[in-house]
């Protein structure tokens, strides 16, 4: 590892100009920078667009040694290897090492290490479980080993790769007391700790940028049968801007886009059933404006860099707040207007739900916990913003924080009421009932329903059972939520949302105060119904 631990900031700023003609960093990018150095275990959290690569990009190029760089997709390894062969007359100060390498190539690729001219070697989780490699790698310099798109190491993630579990015992067998740097765009806490964990890299200096996108404004709307209108009406209103609208199928895209051509709105479909040719001149036909809008699977968005996407439309709700998250960020990238209108109707949630059951129990599992919040982020009727910042581990001020008046609930605020007693209640069925429960068991438990579970932990029979039974079921969920977000209660994500009692929710039961809340959205299913909202 590396001692040299004083780094003079102006033999940084010079060398981000020498390698990548900027002047100043951006966001963390510096820290990050000087904790890698300084030869310490890092972990950077930096939203998509925050500058991630560089984090590693140049402390490898001012560094001796070669950095090795894990990443999931050699489709992005080869085109940052490309970039930083741009900024140099030597082609061999990157690699990409793979199966694919012929064995003159892979001799190469040795050679450049070996006479210290790579300063980044860019591998494939699996690449790294070739006893060859690794033996080799065991034999020359390395400057670090940073794990891109860390996040694949969890089940909590959105893109688990079984391969990046193997990483901590490959860096034990490499260079002694080698940094291992973790980057990711993904900012739930289950997942970071998830990162920690299996990276081994406790105690590691964490910087997480914020996830705010002041810009955006999130607003969710009831799906009716009148769906397809809503959205033509939407789209027409915003006429000649750039827009992305998301559906779950294949043939739901295509049926959209034509619905919207019919009515006069240029669209192309976009989905990863066509081949590649038509996907490349659908995709260019969007990013040169021939199109306004694009409707797509998720297919689409992986590397779309266009800066003036004005919308974001999610016909069906997605998976996990997450995936919404990551959609919704293609909007107003150039910090201009970014509106993200999701549809929502508690009948998609359960389509979802089918979809996951025919596979392992455990990933159900988790599969449902993430719909639960995506069910609770579309009712809630508090700042929409806070609700996605906090699933995020972050606080936000929905008074004055940046972007608070920037959803459809702060502005058409709900009536507040009143809600100290109540509060007090669920705290008291939640520490009552040994905190075994989830939200679904807690509300039972208030309004004295009971169910197999209930009975099971016998929780009838506690003094708690029915406490709540002069409110419905939708009053309580609500408070559940608000009282997650203020701090008061608390999920076990581990155990798939067990509630638990945090310490402020003890004092609160301590010396009760004041609890403004808010009734949730309700929603009624699809077809037409009236709906309230
Ligand atoms: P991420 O991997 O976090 O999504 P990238 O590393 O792709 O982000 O960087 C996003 C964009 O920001 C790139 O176009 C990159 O060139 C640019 N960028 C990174 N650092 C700086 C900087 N210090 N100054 C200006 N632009 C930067």
């Amino acid at each position: 590892a590396n001692d040299k631990t004083v780094i003079d900031n102006t033999e940084l700023h010079a060398a981000l100009k020498k390698y990548f003609g900027f002047a100043e960093f951006k966001g963390l990018q510096q820290d990050v920078v000087a904790s890698i150095l300084q030869g310490k275990n890092t972990f950077a959290i930096m939203p998509t667009g925050g500058g991630k690569s560089l984090c590693y990009q140049l402390p490898a190029l001012m560094q001796e040694g070669t950095a090795i760089v894990v990443s999931p997709l050699i489709a992005l390894m080869k085109n940052q290897v490309d970039a930083i062969r741009g900024i140099s007359d030597q082609n061999g100060i990157a690699h990409v090492l793979n199966s694919s390498l012929t064995k003159t190539e892979v001799r190469q690729v040795k050679q450049d290490i070996v006479d210290g001219v790579t300063k980044l070697l860019y591998v494939a989780p699996e690449s790294l479980t070739k006893e060859d490699y690794v033996e080799f790698l065991q034999s020359v310099k390395l400057s670090f080993i940073a794990v891109d798109e860390a996040h694949c190491i969890s089940e909590w993630g959105h893109d688990f790769r079984p391969e990046y579990r193997n990483l901590r015992a490959i860096v034990n067998r490499l260079d002694d007391g080698i940094p291992v740097i973790a980057l990711t765009a993904t900012a739930t806490p289950k997942v970071q700790e998830d990162i920690i964990k299996n990276l081994g890299i406790t105690g590691a200096n964490t910087f997480k940028a914020s996830f705010n996108r002041p810009n955006l404004f999130y607003e969710v709307r009831p799906k009716t049968a009148n769906v397809d209108s809503d959205i033509i009406r939407f789209v027409k209103k915003n006429a000649g801007k750039s827009g992305i609208i998301y559906c779950l199928s294949r043939k739901r895209v295509e049926e959209l886009a034509q619905v919207l051509q019919v009515n006069g709105v240029s669209a192309v479909p976009y989905h990863a059933g066509f081949d590649a040719k038509t996907r490349s001149k659908y995709q260019d036909m969007f990013l040169m404006e021939d199109v306004d809008v694009v409707v797509a699977t998720i297919a689409f968005g992986m590397g779309i860099d266009k800066p003036d996407v004005r919308f974001v439309i999610h016909h069906d709700i997605p998976k996990s707040i997450e995936s919404y998250y990551q959609e919704t960020g293609r909007a107003g990238r150039d910090d201009g207007e970014g509106h993200c209108l999701a549809f929502y109707s508690y009948k998609d949630i359960e389509k979802l739900e089918k979809f996951m059951s025919n596979k392992p129990v455990a990933e159900q599992e988790i599969g449902n916990a993430l719909l639960q919040e995506v069910v609770a982020y579309a009712e809630t009727s508090m700042s929409r913003r806070k609700f996605m910042l906090h699933y995020f581990g972050e606080e936000f001020d929905e008074v004055n924080g940046d972007g608070a008046d920037m959803d459809d609930n702060a502005r058409n605020p709900k009536e507040k009421v009143e809600a100290k007693d109540d509060v007090v209640k669920v705290l008291q069925v939640v520490q009552g009932t040994n905190e075994k429960f989830k939200s679904k068991e807690v509300v039972r438990t208030l309004i004295g329903k009971i169910n197999a579970l209930i009975s099971s932990h016998k929780a009838d029979e506690k003094p708690v059972f029915g406490i709540g039974s002069d409110k419905d079921k939708g009053h309580w969920m609500a408070l559940i939520r608000q009282m997650l977000v203020a701090g008061l209660i608390k999920k076990e994500i581990e155990q798939y949302g067990i509630l638990h009692v945090t310490d402020k929710g003890r004092e609160f039961l301590a010396s009760p105060q004041s609890f403004m809340m808010t009734k949730d959205h309700t929603y009624t299913d699809g077809d037409g119904d009236t709906i309230v909202k």
